[in-house]
């Protein structure tokens, strides 16, 4: 693709020869180059416009260009552009004082961190110093960041050429369509996870286990909606054994799941029945309109600290345009009823249409997934279960890029992940793309 604009040109060749990228190897790169954007659509320079169904990286939960975050960044720019963390600042309270309304009476502070990996970083840190432990208990099937702790407590391959931290261990989460336990229902698949988890936690020493850090809804692994009763039976786990329990909602949090939280929806519980006593979170706080990140600490956690030292910080801990962003975000997303929009949009739109797709395409193993947060699985035989090759995952992103819809491909699979102000019009016309893209690529 080829840009006739110089802008888009220059963008495309610079991307190649003078930004180090993640992930992936230097040379050889042939990218979008993104101009400009507004609510779920993006366009280059030559003003090639694209669906956004990936919300960039799962983040721009609120669309491109809010115009009251936009606003609000700007005006705080405009009054004080930068405070350390240090001195006392309005809009950091206000941000702080939102996110805790959200999260329920069991929280009282919020650690405000740079992304989501910090965040996660300062959480397990956290759970390390109150317990005086070392072992966090994390799972294969999870991306928790790229730092020291963070990417060693992420399951996938991630971690393998980064293990430089000591003290993870992993398990195996439920995830019905290839289970680990030869279950046939989420019930059994929950159960069956469970007693593997109470036996990792016996097996390794319960008395020496820091922390169980789970994402609310696995997200990179593949959107692993939990089976009934498993958040519950983790939280009952560890609070047996004095374990914390920190839950990852940095990709599942705010809207994406169609809900502020996604550990407080009802999961086979009732609503609001599993309560972490650290959550983390980043991505949607403010749709990284300003990269921002942060732990909602729990009662017990902060009174472990009244009088002992949290010893950790950073600079632009609570950074002001990032804290103005997450004020308006909220307030936004609050106003325009922007979350209930999402749950709206996965039950009756999303959900339903990516399900018809799977019946009409044997090559869609499985679709799963709420609000606008969904996996579809591509395999090669509906029964084995088989991925599909690589080959055929780059095809079909090819297909999707060339008909205006940007996708999200992980190994077999393609998140959908609109932003939360997806109409049901723009779904519509994502799945049409998508069907004519599967359609292009099966028939090949
Ligand atoms: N935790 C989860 C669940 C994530 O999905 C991610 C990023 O995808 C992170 C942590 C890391 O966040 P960041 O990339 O902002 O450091």
């Amino acid at each position: 693709t080829e840009s006739p604009n110089p802008d888009g040109a220059r963008a495309r060749e610079l991307d190649s020869s003078a930004v180090f990228h993640s992930w992936s190897t230097q040379g050889g790169r042939d990218a979008i180059a993104i101009a400009g954007g507004l609510g779920s659509t993006v366009w280059d320079h030559d003003g090639r416009r694209y669906l956004d169904f990936a919300s960039q990286l799962v983040n721009v939960n609120i669309g491109h260009q809010h115009p009251a975050v936009v606003e609000a960044i700007t005006r705080q720019a405009a009054t004080l552009a930068t405070v350390a963390p240090n001195h006392a600042n309005l809009v950091r309270g206000e941000a702080a004082q939102r996110i805790l309304d959200l999260a329920g009476p069991a929280f009282n502070r919020v650690f405000f961190t740079n992304g989501g990996a910090d965040a996660v970083e300062n959480a397990i840190r956290m759970a390390r110093l109150v317990t005086g432990r070392d072992t966090v208990l994390s799972a294969y099937r999870s991306y928790h960041g790229n730092t020291g702790a963070a990417i060693v407590a992420t399951g996938d391959w991630r971690r393998i050429p980064n293990r430089f931290a000591r003290g993870h261990v992993h398990f195996f989460g439920p995830y019905l369509y290839r289970s680990e336990f030869w279950a046939g229902s989420p019930e059994e698949e929950s159960q069956r996870a469970l007693r593997h988890l109470e036996r990792v936690i016996e097996a390794e020493g319960p008395s020496t286990i820091a922390a169980i850090l789970i994402e609310a809804i696995p997200g990179s692994s593949g959107v692993l909606v939990p089976p009934p009763g498993y958040l519950r039976g983790v939280r009952e786990l560890a609070s047996r054994h004095g374990i914390l329990l920190v839950i990852d909602e940095v990709m599942s949090g705010f809207g994406r799941a169609g809900e502020w939280f996604a550990h407080r929806a009802d999961f086979g519980d009732g609503r609001e029945s599993v309560v972490p006593d650290l959550v983390t979170f980043a991505k949607g706080s403010n749709s990284g309109y300003v990269p921002a990140g942060g732990v909602i600490v729990s009662e017990a956690v902060t009174a472990a600290f009244t009088d002992t030292v949290f010893p950790g910080g950073l600079t632009y801990s609570g950074h002001p345009l990032a804290m103005a962003a997450i004020v308006a975000t909220i307030d936004a997303m609050k106003a325009e009823g922007i979350v209930e929009h999402a749950a709206t949009i996965g039950a009756e739109h999303l959900g339903p249409g990516l399900r018809a797709l799977a019946e009409a395409h044997p090559v869609i193993g499985e679709v799963r997934g709420m609000g606008v947060f969904w996996a579809v699985e591509f395999v090669d035989d509906p029964d084995a279960r088989t991925p599909v090759s690589a080959a055929f995952m780059a095809a079909l992103g090819a297909a999707l890029r060339e008909r205006g819809f940007l996708p999200l491909i992980v190994e077999n699979r393609i998140h959908v992940a609109p932003p939360c102000v997806v109409t049901p019009a723009e779904v519509a016309r994502g799945l049409a793309l998508l069907d004519e893209a599967v359609t292009a690529v099966e028939q090949r």
